[in-house]
């Protein structure tokens, strides 16, 4: 969006349910950072405005940027925003000035994220999942002004909400001024939850958007394969010789098996998909086979199949996006293969005519 305000509409409703936890001013840095890009573009007359800055890739890089510089700017400016309440004597609006670090990287990622979904759904120039694929499926989703009104109908009753929760539950204590942020506890007895959710939320955090999410948005394994990797490699050796050394860092351990066994159920999850894709395309193998028998000869491509011998291609994979088929007839002969996501880019299942059994080669 060139109009970068819009945007806020998808901060301001989720501010009301997520409170301390989410920097709203966090969110609006991203979306100037991710608009320099188009910004400058518009300025020198680029054919493409939203290139890599506006992709999940991209997306990601940034939020990490403005992660660094944001908590800086939002202290000054809930500062400000302090002294002008304080003025008008609007106690129950004072913000705490220090911003916790999850709201920070909440507000980030989800700025910068949320930037590109918005964004693909209106602007023909954005490929969200390159270097992984060209297309954008979320264009034309809605139409253009929908997105208008939809962001700014929620930016309305987001800041409706927080207004009205910020006076309800108006408190001295609500002022926050006197609240530290995550204090750093005493090491006395901790619970599971405090253990290994808490204390690791990074590491919980990292392993979503590192794992999980490639995993089952793009059936992706590259991710999972690089950090359990890491982990193995760098993370094995450095809690063994922390523990030698220093007696062991308390929650070094527990972070080591989140980063083995988050990639670990990627990777599982992957291949039980991967699994099922040459079976989930058997509906374009029969629809060759009984387009042979009626005409003789296989069709020059698949769309030839389509309505009469196949109703619509098949969902190959649960995943925002499809893999490629490739179907190609050389001198007569068939060549039909999939991409196995198990190889990413590398490993197909090739259809063997002869046989009609799908092989893997990786
Ligand atoms: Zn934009």
């Amino acid at each position: 969006m060139p109009f970068t305000p819009f945007h806020m509409g998808a901060a301001l409703i989720v501010k009301p349910a997520l409170t301390r936890n989410f920097s709203v001013i966090t969110f609006g840095i991203a979306q100037v950072a991710m608009d320099i890009e188009p910004g400058i573009g518009m300025f020198t007359g680029a054919e493409v405005l939203h290139g890599p800055t506006h992709t999940i890739l991209g997306a990601l890089v940034i939020a990490y940027l403005v992660m660094l510089i944001a908590p800086s700017i939002c202290s000054y400016l809930q500062m400000k925003w302090n002294k002008e309440v304080i003025h008008y004597n609007l106690l129950w609006l004072v913000q705490s000035e220090a911003v916790t670090k999850t709201a920070v990287i909440i507000g980030a990622f989800f700025g910068t994220l949320s930037h590109v979904a918005l964004d693909s759904l209106m602007h023909h120039d954005i490929q969200p999942l390159l270097p992984f694929s060209q297309g954008n499926p979320l264009m034309g989703l809605i139409t253009h002004d929908e997105v208008y009104q939809l962001c700014g109908a929620a930016g309305v009753l987001g800041a409706i909400a927080w207004v009205a929760i910020k006076f309800f539950r108006r408190s001295p204590q609500d002022a926050g001024v006197s609240v530290a942020p995550e204090p750093m506890g005493v090491d006395t007895h901790k619970g599971t939850f405090v253990l290994w959710v808490k204390e690791l939320r990074f590491t919980w955090f990292w392993m979503f958007v590192l794992t999980v999410m490639p995993s089952v948005l793009y059936g992706s394994s590259i991710f999972s394969r690089t950090v359990l990797m890491a982990a193995v490699v760098i993370g094995i050796p450095s809690v063994a010789i922390a523990r030698l050394i220093a007696k062991g860092t308390k929650n070094g351990l527990r972070r080591l098996a989140v980063m083995l066994l988050m990639p670990l159920m990627a990777l599982t999850y992957v291949s039980q998909v991967d699994q099922q894709i040459p079976e989930n395309a058997t509906p374009i193998t029969i629809a060759l086979e009984s387009f042979r028998l009626e005409t003789g000869n296989y069709p020059d491509t698949l769309e030839t199949l389509i309505p009469k011998h196949l109703a619509k291609m098949p969902v190959l994979r649960f995943s925002i996006e499809q893999p490629h088929v490739t179907y190609r007839v050389t001198n007569g002969k068939p060549y039909l293969s999939l991409p196995s996501a198990m190889g990413d880019m590398f490993a197909i299942f090739e259809y063997n005519f002869e046989t009609k059994v799908w092989i893997q080669y990786f």
